[in-house]
């Protein structure tokens, strides 16, 4: 493919001012940044176009040699402007781009709006252990979180009173480093100051310095009733305290329930097994199952009753989270086969064998 005309790619005249050509150039690049474009292949190779243009066209030294010699004259520096031209401060100014590159030119941008904004804190995770119960009804708990909080000594300064911090000797103040090779500049972020422009001189003996302390601080968590295991429920503003007077980041805190030795929970139902007598699933009649509420619910079971069979409890199971109504309780029965006898219900056994036609107690000795 042909080399387009640098002139014609930034859209400006032949005897193009300066000035017009930065400014054709900075409306092209807003356009066309790859950031802005994310996959758009067509965009990415205008940015670079118009990069290549600019690179050669700001340079009064090049711009001669391409007006002379069009793109041979030029054929040296080209390439290098393909997308590695990394000093935009002087085109865009006090413009605040360093969120739109700092993802394309790495930490060159980042220096710049670190050294005045003041940080979010970070997040913290905690993990919070509950009963099924708990998971079912609901609760509120007190925890105890560790975390950074602004230093009551120094109010986050970092600075022992009476003291200020100093202008950083380094970058001046600015928190940024500018290098240049050649014609070639990059911003990096002081290291020094780590891009806050100051330099404690005292630090203040309680936060050495940082402004931050750890404290172990009581949350009160309301736990949702219906909660299930593995999600995090989100404290807005209770993380830790962002530096240099920055907001606190958010707590999350992930639940975990715990196993159950009665209760098994299958979505918002609840499955329990209870053991049934031989002669209630011969008789039927009613019996009394503990529920995930801690009561008792009555349930019938009916005559000729099997073991395995399932019964439901309609709205005895689990809450369904942020909404009305529950679950079910899933009751499954086991006959209990009993193991001690009295000569009396022996007898009665062997009776009611008799009468069924079979002839029952010659399996020998028990062995329980
Ligand atoms: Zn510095
Ligand atoms: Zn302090």
């Amino acid at each position: 493919m042909a080399k387009r005309d640098y002139y014609e790619v930034l859209g400006v005249s032949k005897n193009a001012a300066e000035q017009e050509i930065k400014q054709a150039y900075r409306k092209l690049a807003l356009k066309y940044h790859p950031d802005r474009n994310k996959g758009d292949k067509g965009a990415e190779e205008k940015f670079k176009e118009a990069t290549e243009a600019y690179e050669i066209l700001r340079d009064p030294k090049k711009r001669a040699a391409y007006d002379k010699f069009g793109h041979e004259g030029v054929s040296g520096f080209e390439g290098f402007g393909r997308g590695a031209y990394s000093d935009f401060s002087d085109i865009f100014g006090d413009f605040d781009f360093a969120d739109i590159f700092e993802g394309f030119f790495g930490s060159a941008f980042s220096g710049r709006t670190r050294t005045k904004r003041a940080r979010r804190g970070s997040d913290i995770q905690y993990d919070l252990s509950i009963d099924l119960e708990e998971a079912a009804s609901g609760k509120e708990v007190q925890i105890k979180v560790p975390r950074n909080e602004m230093c009551e000594t120094c109010n986050g300064t970092g600075s022992k009173a009476g003291t200020k911090p100093a202008v950083c000797p380094v970058c001046s103040g600015t928190g940024q480093i500018r290098q240049t090779q050649g014609f070639f500049s990059i911003t990096q972020t002081c290291y020094k100051c780590k891009g806050e422009g100051k330099i404690i001189s005292s630090p203040c003996a309680s936060c050495q310095g940082t402004g931050l302390r750890l404290h172990k601080r009581t949350i009160t968590v309301k736990i949702p009733a219906g909660v299930e295991s593995g999600s995090r429920l989100k404290i807005t503003g209770e993380g830790e305290q962002g530096p240099n007077g920055g907001s606190r980041g958010d707590l999350y805190v992930a639940i975990h329930v715990k196993k159950h030795s009665v209760f098994e929970r299958h979505g918002n139902d609840i499955i329990s097994i209870i053991d049934v007598s031989f002669p209630m699933v011969c008789l039927g009649g009613e019996i009394e199952v503990p529920t995930i509420s801690g009561g008792v619910a009555k349930m019938k079971i009916p005559p000729g009753s099997e073991n395995g069979q399932v019964f439901r409890l309609k709205g005895n199971g689990i809450p369904y989270l942020g909404s009305y109504g529950k679950g079910d309780q899933l009751v499954k029965i086991n006959i209990r086969v009993p193991r001690k006898l009295t000569p009396r219900q022996k007898e009665l056994l062997k009776e009611f064998s008799t009468l069924d036609g079979e002839e029952v107690g010659s399996g020998g000795k028990e062995f329980y």
